[in-house]
C-alpha cells in the first residue's frame, strides 16, 4: 500500500497535481508539493494538508523549467517513491506566430523536467526495492489539435518517455506509465475561456458545451479526484504488471 510512502508531486499548488497529492495523503502518503513559487500560501497549502490527513506533506520550491532545479527537488526530498509529473503549461497560437520563448518554456516545463526528476528519482527508487512513475500526459499526448503545436509536442514527448522509463525498469519493481485526462475544469482551462469566448463570440457556456466538450463524448469534464483515483491505482499491487502504457480519463474523447 502507499501508506508511509514518499510521494512527489511536481507543480501541485494546483489544479490535478493538487488533486492527485489530496489523494496520495488521504491514503496515507508522505507528500511533497512543488511549485516555482514559494509564497506563505504554498507552505500553508502544506501544513493544511498534514493536519487534515495526518501525513507528512512537505512544500518544496523548484522551478520544472530549469533542470537542476527538476534534480534538486528529488535530491532536497530524500526519498521518493512515486514520482508524478504533473506540471504544464499551454500557449495556443498558430504555427508562424508561436512564440519561440513559449515554445522552449513548454518543452522544458511538460516534457525535459520530467526526464531530469526521473533520472534523480530512478536511483532511489532502485535503493529502496520499488517504484512507481506516474507520467501526467493529456489527450493531447495521443492526439492533436490546431494552434497546440508545443504542447501536443511535449505530450507526445512524454508518452514516449513514459515507454522508455518503463522498459529500462521493466526486470524491476518498478513500473511507467502515463495517464492521458481529457478536460479537467482547472485553472489551466479556465484561463482558455475568455480567449476562446473573444475569438469565437460565444458566452462561456456555449465555450465549455460546444469548444472544450466538443471532443469529450461525455460532454463532462473530468475530475481531479478521478486522477487522484487513477494514479493510486497505478501505484497498487493490481497494477505490478501494468508498465509503459497510457490511460485515457477522457469521456471516450480518443474513442472517436
Ligand atoms: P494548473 O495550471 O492548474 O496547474 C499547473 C501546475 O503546474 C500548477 O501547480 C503550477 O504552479 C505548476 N507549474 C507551472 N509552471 C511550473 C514551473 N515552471 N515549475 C513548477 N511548477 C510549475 O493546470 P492543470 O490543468 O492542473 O494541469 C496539470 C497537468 O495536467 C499539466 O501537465 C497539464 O498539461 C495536464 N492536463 C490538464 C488537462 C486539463 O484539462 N486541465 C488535461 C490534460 C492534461
Amino acid at each position: 500500500s502507499i501508506s508511509g510512502k514518499t510521494v512527489i508531486v511536481t507543480g501541485s499548488n494546483s489544479g490535478i497535481g493538487l488533486g492527485i497529492a489530496r489523494e496520495m495523503a488521504k491514503a496515507g502518503a508522505h507528500v511533497v508539493l512543488n511549485s516555482f513559487s514559494d509564497t506563505e500560501d504554498d507552505h500553508k497549502l502544506a501544513s493544511d494538508m498534514a493536519e487534515e490527513f495526518g501525513t507528512e506533506v512537505r512544500y518544496i520550491k523548484a522551478d520544472m523549467s530549469k533542470g537542476a532545479e527538476c534534480r534538486a527537488l528529488i535530491e532536497k526530498a530524500g526519498a521518493c517513491d512515486v514520482l508524478i509529473n504533473n506540471a504544464g503549461i499551454q500557449h495556443v497560437a498558430p504555427l508562424p506566430e508561436f512564440p519561440s520563448e513559449k515554445w522552449d518554456q513548454i518543452i522544458a516545463i511538460n516534457l525535459s523536467s520530467a526526464f531530469h526528476t526521473t533520472a534523480a528519482a530512478l536511483p532511489m527508487m532502485r535503493k529502496a526495492g520499488w517504484g512507481r512513475v506516474v507520467n501526467i500526459a493529456s489527450a493531447h499526448g495521443l492526439t492533436a489539435s490546431p494552434y497546440k503545436s508545443a504542447y501536443v509536442a511535449a505530450k507526445h514527448g512524454i508518452v514516449g518517455l513514459t515507454k522508455v522509463t518503463a522498459l529500462e525498469t521493466a526486470k524491476e519493481p518498478i513500473t511507467a506509465n502515463a495517464i492521458c485526462p481529457g478536460y479537467v475544469l482547472t485553472p489551466l482551462v479556465e484561463s482558455q475561456i475568455p480567449d476562446t469566448m473573444k475569438e469565437y463570440g460565444m458566452s462561456r457556456e456555449e465555450v465549455i458545451e460546444k469548444v472544450l466538450l466538443e471532443r469529450q463524448p461525455s460532454k463532462e469534464f473530468a475530475t481531479v479526484e478521478q486522477l487522484g483515483g487513477t494514479a493510486l491505482y497505478l501505484c497498487s499491487d493490481a497494477a505490478a504488471q501494468v508498465t509503459g502504457t497510457t490511460i485515457s480519463v477522457d469521456g471516450g474523447w480518443t474513442a472517436l
